[in-house]
């Protein structure tokens, strides 16, 4: 398994006073985080937050786009974009001011790494080593979905930018690779690309678990398939580190709990399997 690769673009110089600006530009303490309640360290607002994950985003693609390795294979794109569109359109419902996100999912083509990954504004990317390794069906596949989704929801990029700003992360990461040309990034940018690789903490982790499988059952997606992706990936942890599990640390009674959840799930799957699901455009 690879690590996702650093970003391959440089920075111009400027971005070094960029990041300063950053520091000064973004600060805005702790807040109460409206889905979860929980205080959050917020030092990047969320609308920084997403502003930055835009840049930070295209910046993070463009190399396998140049590959022309992004949706490059038309079914897989439209399976992934269905369960995707079924399940943002539930996200919508339970934070409405989302509707107005530029919400986005890419395929990335790279059959060797088990990974995905959302950022602020939900921008969001699978890789198609995490499909197929793991074999998933579409219940699975909207698990995986609805637990980025919820990490999106949940403002978790823009603690953990703040976290990497924080900690002088972003700033390492741009000394680390030192003089740079093309695309200039902002700091905040930085910061949000710093993010996407950083750990979720174990209490990110359960609220994205909790809202994810929520969210893929209200879409009309089967809860106990939850357990069931988290046992696949442990299976795979025992021949190799997959990276989303470097992202997202699996604690040991995670499938106990989510079968738990499931329970509590199984009405809204149902409810959403008499009606019709709604659908939210994504890109
Ligand atoms: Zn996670």
């Amino acid at each position: 398994m690879t690590t996702p690769a650093a970003p391959r673009r440089r920075l111009a110089w400027p971005g070094a006073l960029m990041l300063l600006a950053a520091f000064a530009l973004f600060l805005s303490g702790c807040t109460v985080n409206p889905v979860t309640g929980r205080s959050q360290l917020m030092l990047v607002s969320e609308s920084a937050a997403i502003s930055a994950s835009r840049q930070a985003y295209v910046e993070m693609l463009a190399p396998a786009r140049e590959e022309g390795r992004i949706d490059s294979d038309p079914r897989v794109k439209q399976r992934v974009q269905g369960i995707t569109e079924r399940v943002v359109a539930q996200a919508v419902r339970y934070r409405p001011e989302t509707a107005e996100w530029d919400w986005e999912m890419s395929v990335i083509e790279d059959p060797d790494t088990v990974n995905a990954f959302a950022m602020a504004g939900g921008k969001m990317a699978i890789y198609t080593g995490i499909i197929d390794q793991l074999e998933l069906d579409d219940d699975e596949l909207a698990q995986i979905i609805g637990h980025e989704i919820a990490h999106a929801l949940s403002a978790h990029s823009a603690e953990k930018m703040s976290v990497a700003l924080a900690s002088n992360l972003a700033l390492a990461t741009y000394a680390a690779t030192g003089e740079r040309s093309g695309v200039a990034l902002t700091g905040a940018a930085l910061a949000a690309l710093v993010a996407v690789q950083l750990p979720n903490s174990r209490q990110m982790e359960a609220e994205a678990d909790q809202i994810g499988i929520e969210l893929a059952a209200r879409a009309g997606y089967r809860p106990e398939a939850a357990a069931r992706l988290w046992g696949k990936m442990a299976e795979k942890a025992a021949a190799s580190q997959p990276v989303f599990l470097s992202t997202h640390p699996a604690p040991a009674s995670r499938q106990r709990d989510l079968a738990a959840l499931a329970e509590q799930m199984q009405p809204l799957y149902e409810e959403a399997r008499r009606g019709s699901v709604p659908t939210h455009p994504v890109r």
